[in-house]
């Protein structure tokens, strides 16, 4: 039912749209029980037993997204940071490299940077790197590793910072978290110099089959938002940016078993039917996956789809 929502769209600031799903905060708990990291009262904040946590998708330009008044608190990340482990390579990172080879880019800014795994390999590229990271362990770590990090919140850089502007800044991970995700972008921008590139990865709302649908970190407090390739559009209208590249992770084997799996331990808090074939059917289909080599044609989706937006010269 298209009605006015009480939280415009995220991306176009629509006011009419549609509530596209509904969990209970009681549900929200048990769904981060099962995936194995429970969490306090405290950590969830507003998101009470009874709260009524809901999906709104904007009926202009299709967008979904929650209540950013939502969005993790500091406790909320404490509490899921105790063993956060940071990936040390991602095609997203190959993504980017892959970019700024073809833009002759010198430096990079990567912001959420973690321990600084991407910020190594763009430094065995030859880029001067950048980074900035709010988890101050993980800033720590990065800064060992050599990389110039900057102790602020990134609307506070200034360009003198950064060499007076970056080739690239990277945002791997980080707007699908935001409140208003034009505006960051837009902002983030202004630390590139012109005809640089902002390049942006997000999870994919197509991701793993549709079968994270109820992946808890994928509902508030965690994320704010969920994306397709499009929404990159609307995102380079919004922020003044020019599109230049979008993919998306390819969809492996092993991954389509795990999210099975994953799928059928989250089923039964949300009421739904598992998925038959116990595990021997989930590992079988990512095994004739595999066999095919379907990974390299399938337009399936995995984990996450990324862009690339060029700053006007
Ligand atoms: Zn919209």
């Amino acid at each position: 039912m298209i009605e006015t929502i009480p939280t415009p769209c995220l991306l176009c600031g629509e006011k009419e749209g549609r509530v596209a799903e509904e969990m209970t905060g009681t549900q929200l708990r048990e769904l981060w029980r099962v995936s194995g990291h429970p969490l306090s009262d405290n950590a969830l904040g507003p998101i009470t037993k009874d709260f009524s946590i809901r999906l709104f998708e904007c009926s202009a330009c299709g967008f979904r997204f929650y209540d950013p008044a939502l969005a993790g608190s500091a406790e909320f990340y404490e509490e899921l940071m105790t063993d956060k482990k940071y990936p040390v390579d991602s095609p997203e990172f190959m993504f980017a490299l892959e970019l700024a080879a073809k833009f002759g880019a010198r430096s990079v800014i990567d912001i959420g940077c973690g321990e600084g795994a991407f910020l190594d390999l763009a430094r065995k590229k030859g880029l001067e790197t950048f980074g900035v990271e709010l988890n101050r362990v993980a800033a720590v770590v990065a800064g060992k590793r050599g990389h110039a990090m900057i102790h602020k919140m990134m609307e506070d850089i200034s360009l003198d910072e950064v060499g007076g502007g970056v080739d690239i800044l990277t945002l791997f991970q980080v707007v699908e978290h935001v409140s208003s995700p034009a505006d960051f972008v837009r902002d983030a921008s202004r630390l590139v110099k012109p005809g640089g590139l902002v390049v942006v990865g997000v999870p994919s709302e197509k991701r793993m089959l549709g079968l994270l649908h109820h992946d808890p970190a994928n509902w508030p407090p965690h994320h704010v938002s969920r994306w397709r390739i499009s929404d990159f559009h609307k995102l380079a209208e919004r922020t003044g940016l020019k599109l230049v590249d979008a993919k998306h992770d390819k969809l492996y084997g092993r991954a389509i078993s795990w999210a099975w799996e994953y799928h059928n331990r989250m089923a039964p808090v949300m009421n739904q039917a598992q998925l038959p074939g116990g595990s021997w059917l989930p590992k079988t289909a990512s095994l004739v996956y595999r066999y095919l080599g379907c990974k390299n044609y399938s337009p399936l989706h995995g984990l996450s789809i990324y862009a690339a937006f060029q700053k006007p010269a």
